[in-house]
């Protein structure tokens, strides 16, 4: 026998009888004698009457006390419904004339209407998240990427990868971002750190012998919160033993197009690949959005001929003239209008040149010798913007999104993109010398860290990222597989002899048994959700987020502890 109906099980078939259903009151409002109510379940919204003569005078008083969001079950027959109207359910089809009403919790009203959750503020939202994700709307942005996480399991098993379970809590071994640190009670004043990501423990599943491991990894970073991050998330974790690039790349390139099978959008592989280097010099940016089809071209061999002393000035500092060429000619004062945009976004004035009917104007034609404005090769409705810029050259990945809308150039869809050979090691803004990814990432060339010929900023290593619109999906890389080389490494890092041992002590040891060749690479599940949907926030992909200052709203958490918990910790409060 068929257990309970949901709403979404109900078909032609069952018109006529009497069915059972569970769920909430999502509306409810009475006409003549008459009340009207939409029951929502998980599955969708069904219209329901109760008429007095059908139902008897005890259920339909009852009836007449219930409110939006209560909690009921009712019993009636199923009807076709008079008009067909679909009234925002798939089931509009469908009514039920009900005949017995049992209301299971007859909750306080909501704070806020339920269907209406999006015109609430972000405070209250929170507070009530499980509210607020009674509303469909919400609530299938979860659903979603949960199927992902399904579909990303199937995919993996289907390869015959092993789903190990790494631990949480683990040696503090910062990995970029600071740890979450948890104290210890048997060991006083000792912590552990819960994990950055299975990083270290998937490369020695590796030494292990595994060919093949992946997990749903919850991952922790106690970081300063960008809009888009979360201080705990899940990722696709993967490795692989005796693998180079390519086999990564086709592995998660098959793990998009399975996703894209099942979630019904459309997607094309293998991905465009580009090196780092690349990226920067033709978009200004380590994670171009490929939808917008402009790109950067250097005119400083043109520039160098202009008759005037502030650009040959700038050339001498090593500036360049780098620009974007537009499929539209524009007016001086359009052009105006995007050099205001660009200085108010803290960029310098905008050169430009633009051609139409056969007529070109250029910012400096004064100081143009003759055949000057021909080397732009403009052609009748394009033009070019230029910005002189030294090695800073964010402004240009602006300047390219900017004109991109302006012109409504972007294409649509899903524009994916590997860009590849990222540096091994990158200053900080402190000057302070880091991995641009992590300390396991693999240099392309090793004899490069053992000599001096090249600066460290110019090492290329084997890592890799994975962009998705503009957007970094996840990040991944061919690992150091020689103790000698992974010593290098931290040396290079200013990671001392002592420290290393304290640190990574384990890990060292390990490589020193020996380690396969491997690699891998590790992606945030709620950002795959959202960017398959075209959202700009992984925050509602999530069903409990943390807000920007990473405090969870609704649990009022962090919180204090007892005074007893920290003595059991050995902890004191400073001040
Ligand atoms: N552990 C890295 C991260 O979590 C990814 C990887 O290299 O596999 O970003």
């Amino acid at each position: 026998m068929k257990g309970r109906i949901l709403i979404h099980d109900l078909d032609e078939g069952m018109l006529g009888n009497t069915v059972r259903l569970y769920g909430f009151i999502d509306s409810i409002r009475k006409l003549g004698a008459l009340i009207f109510c939409y029951l929502r379940d998980d599955t969708g919204k069904i219209q329901v009457f109760f008429d007095r003569t059908s139902a008897g005078d005890e259920q339909y008083a009852l009836a007449e006390s219930l409110k939006a969001e209560h909690i009921v079950s009712l019993s009636g027959i199923l009807k076709n419904r008079p008009g067909e109207q679909a009234l925002g359910t798939d089931k509009g089809a469908f009514e039920i004339e009900a005949k017995e009403l049992k209301v299971l919790a007859a909750g306080q009203t909501p704070p806020f209407e339920i269907s209406k959750t999006e015109e609430i503020n972000e405070a209250l939202r929170g507070k009530f998240r499980y509210l607020e994700i009674r509303n469909p709307a919400i609530k299938n942005k979860i659903k979603f990427h949960a199927l992902v996480g399904r579909y990303i399991r199937e995919y993996f098993y289907s390869k015959d990868y092993l789903e190990i379970e790494t631990p949480y809590l683990i040696k503090s071994t910062p990995e970029g971002a600071r740890d979450f640190i948890v104290p210890s009670r048997n060991f006083k004043g000792q912590f552990y750190a819960l994990a950055q990501s299975p990083q270290l423990l998937k490369q020695l599943l590796m030494a292990s012998g595994f060919e093949k491991y992946f997990q749903i990894a919850r991952c922790f970073r106690d970081e300063d919160l960008r809009a888009d991050r979360q201080p705990e998330f899940s990722q696709l974790d993967m490795e692989r033993a005796f693998v180079e690039e390519d086999e990564i790349f086709s592995e998660i390139e098959g793990m998009f197009s399975y996703l894209a099978e099942k979630t019904g959008v459309a997607i094309e592989t293998p991905f465009p690949r580009m090196t780092y280097a690349s990226a920067l010099e033709k978009y200004a940016s380590d994670k171009p959005d490929l939808r917008n089809p402009l790109f950067i071209e250097d005119y400083t061999g043109i520039f160098a001929d202009l008759d005037m002393d502030m650009i040959r000035n700038e050339l001498k500092t090593g500036s360049r003239v780098r620009g974007i060429k537009v499929p539209h000619a524009v007016s001086r004062s359009q052009a105006k209008k995007f050099e205001e945009k660009i200085k108010a976004h803290g960029g310098k004035g905008l050169i430009y040149a633009s051609r139409s009917l056969g007529e070109t104007s250029f910012t400096f034609s004064k100081y143009a010798p003759q055949g000057f404005i021909e080397k732009f090769n403009l052609s009748d409705d394009e033009s070019i913007f230029f910005q002189i810029s030294g090695r800073d050259a964010s402004m240009l990945n602006y300047l390219r999104t900017l004109l991109s809308e302006e012109f409504a150039l972007n294409a649509d869809g899903l524009k994916f993109l590997w860009v590849t050979d990222f540096p091994l090691f990158e200053i900080n803004a402190e000057g302070v010398i880091g991995s641009s990814h992590h300390p396991f990432t693999a240099p392309a060339d090793p004899s490069d860290i053992f000599g001096n010929s090249k600066p460290l900023t110019a090492i290329v290593s084997k890592a890799y990222d994975i962009v998705l619109n503009g957007t970094e999906l996840g990040s991944g890389s061919i690992r150091i597989n020689d103790v000698k080389v992974q010593r290098r490494i931290f040396e290079h890092l200013g990671i001392s002899e002592k420290e290393q041992k304290e640190r990574f002590g384990f890990f060292l040891q390990a490589m020193e048994y020996g380690f396969p060749p491997h690699g891998g690479a590790a992606l945030g599940i709620a950002r795959i959700a959202a960017m398959l949907e075209g959202s700009p926030s992984i925050k509602d992909y999530i069903a409990f987020p943390k807000t920007t200052s990473a405090s969870c709203l609704m649990t009022d958490s962090p919180s204090p502890v007892d005074k007893s918990q920290l003595d059991e910790l050995g902890l004191d409060i400073k001040g």
